[in-house]
């Protein structure tokens, strides 16, 4: 069912052509994809629209149309999170007005339609820099609330620290202020809640001190990491921010790493040579060698060394807490009628992780698939949401697959993945939901136990189903 709806997708896609990602105002009828380009889906009516009011009229409309309606920001969820057929879609992006902001308090009320990039470049000359967001700010606070992200940040905790309170339009139109106190029970099914409980409409987010680190970088032995990583970094009061990557290069693959710390720099004084938020830099070149690395081993282990070479050159590198939240990413963009890009996401206890990568080295050595990158984050644990992922202080890896659109590929990359999740499954470890529907249903029970309770709520919380995704439709239908 899965495969041959995967299969008449892409011949769609064939047909219909590229994605639409900025919509004007109204538009009836298009064929809307996300980033995944995996899933083209047939929508009734786009509306974008900056009023609270005109989304108060729209959920009135529908109701009385009984349309089902899909919540958008920028669309990076790549399983179908802001399709349904026949649905009417609401491009959350221009609904992006700041609305308070207390420097004294470190607080901003911002619309949900905002980027964390536009939230950087209104508190950056206030000294001021975010909790907690991806690596990258490119996304918007309602989508990233709604999949529950965490990034490189290692003292914050999840991204429900950082929410103080947000407003709700429910599926019957009422408007809830909602907090870890007030109505707590949509608390925790927001987040992570993938847009099934109404329309987030504005947050109170907390903020912190923009900082200036010094970037400690290394390079290790997978086996060693764990270690590496308490002792050093956690158990380190300066680190404040941490990557790593896992070689997917042939002569290394999946043993070689290297991390990069971000410590509090003694010389704080300098801070302000270095605030300036940074732009995209020019990107032909790494752009080109993750080219190269797509199509051949040997540009594998070229990348990876190159990766490696620059990481050692940017030891001793300051670097403020604002600009390494929002990394390069238009390097990544990858467009093509034929392939596409996909990412899966594996957490695993931090102790399971040496047995965990030898046992994902063996699965991944029996598929053939084109794995480019791996990245390492932490994440810790937190049982602030029903769809929780991190069920004990874990490591996270974030899978980037360059994939042929064919059915043969498609099938190919859906068994490695099955077995990649059975794998980190059997490692007491969990997946994240914002990305292709691989993974069985079984399997997702399996990583969400609490999948029951959440599928309750929504039953309760929206009884006529006006709120709507293909994700929630293949887990839960
Ligand atoms: C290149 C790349 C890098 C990434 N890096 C990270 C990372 O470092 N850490 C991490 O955790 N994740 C990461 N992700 C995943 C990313 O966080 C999610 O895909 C996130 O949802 C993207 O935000 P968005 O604005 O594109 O949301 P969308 O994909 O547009 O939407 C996601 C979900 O949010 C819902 N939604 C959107 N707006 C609202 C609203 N106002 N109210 C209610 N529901 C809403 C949608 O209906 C949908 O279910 C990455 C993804 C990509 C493609």
């Amino acid at each position: 069912m899965k495969k041959s709806f995967v299969f008449m997708s892409t011949i769609y896609l064939a047909l219909l052509g590229t994605a639409v990602v900025y919509y004007p105002q109204h538009v009836e009828t298009a064929v809307i994809e996300d980033r995944a380009q995996l899933l083209p889906t047939q929508m009734k009516r786009i509306t974008a629209t900056t009023e609270t009011n005109e989304l108060q009229d729209l959920l009135n409309e529908a109701a009385k149309e009984d349309r089902v309606i899909t919540l958008a920001g920028t669309q990076h969820s790549q399983g179908g999170q802001t399709l349904y057929p026949g649905g009417w879609l609401i491009d959350m992006k221009e609904y992006d007005e700041i609305l308070a902001f207390d420097p004294t308090a470190q607080t901003l009320t911002v619309q949900s339609g905002a980027t964390w990039s536009k939230i950087q470049e209104y508190i950056q000359p206030h000294g001021l820099a975010l909790q907690v967001t991806q690596s990258q700010s490119i996304f918007t606070v309602g989508g990233t609330m709604s999949v529950h992200a965490h990034g490189r940040d290692l003292r914050y905790n999840a991204l429900s620290e950082s929410i103080e309170s947000f407003r709700l339009l429910t599926a019957d139109g009422t408007i809830l202020d909602v907090s870890k106190d007030q109505h707590a029970d949509y608390f925790q099914h927001v987040l992570g809640g993938y847009g099934l409980f109404g329309i987030i409409l504005d947050v109170t987010l907390r903020l912190t001190e923009d900082e200036l680190y010094v970037q400690q970088t290394a390079e290790l032995d997978y086996q060693d990491y764990p270690e590496y990583f308490k002792e050093q970094v956690l158990e380190n009061p300066e680190a404040k921010m941490h990557l790593a990557r896992l070689s997917t290069a042939p002569d290394t693959f999946l043993k070689d790493m290297y991390v990069t710390n971000y410590l509090v720099a003694l010389n704080q004084e300098l801070r302000d040579d270095y605030a300036k938020l940074s732009e995209e830099r020019i990107i032909a070149i790494p752009k080109f060698m993750l080219g190269v690395a797509r199509y051949s081993d040997t540009g594998k282990d070229w990348f990876w060394d190159v990766q490696q070479t620059y990481s050692e050159r940017l030891d001793g590198d300051l670097i403020t807490r604002n600009n390494a939240m929002r990394s390069d990413s238009t390097f990544m963009d990858y467009e093509s009628s034929s392939r596409t890009e996909v990412l899966q996401e594996y957490f695993v206890p931090i102790e399971q992780y040496v047995s965990y990568i030898d046992a994902l080295r063996e699965v991944l050595e029996r598929h053939d698939i084109n794995l480019l990158n791996i990245t390492v984050r932490y994440v810790e644990r937190n049982e602030d949401t029903v769809l929780n992922y991190a069920t004990s202080d874990m490591f996270s890896l974030v899978l980037l697959i360059h994939q042929p659109l064919d059915e043969d590929s498609l099938a190919e990359t859906d068994a490695a993945i099955e077995e990649m999740v059975a794998t980190t499954l059997a490692h007491d470890g969990s997946y994240y939901l914002p990305y292709y529907q691989f993974p069985t249903r079984k399997q997702f029970k399996e990583a969400y136990p609490k999948w029951q309770s959440f599928q309750q709520f929504k039953e309760q919380a929206d009884p006529e189903g006006r709120f709507q995704n293909l994700w929630y439709k293949e887990y839960f239908e």
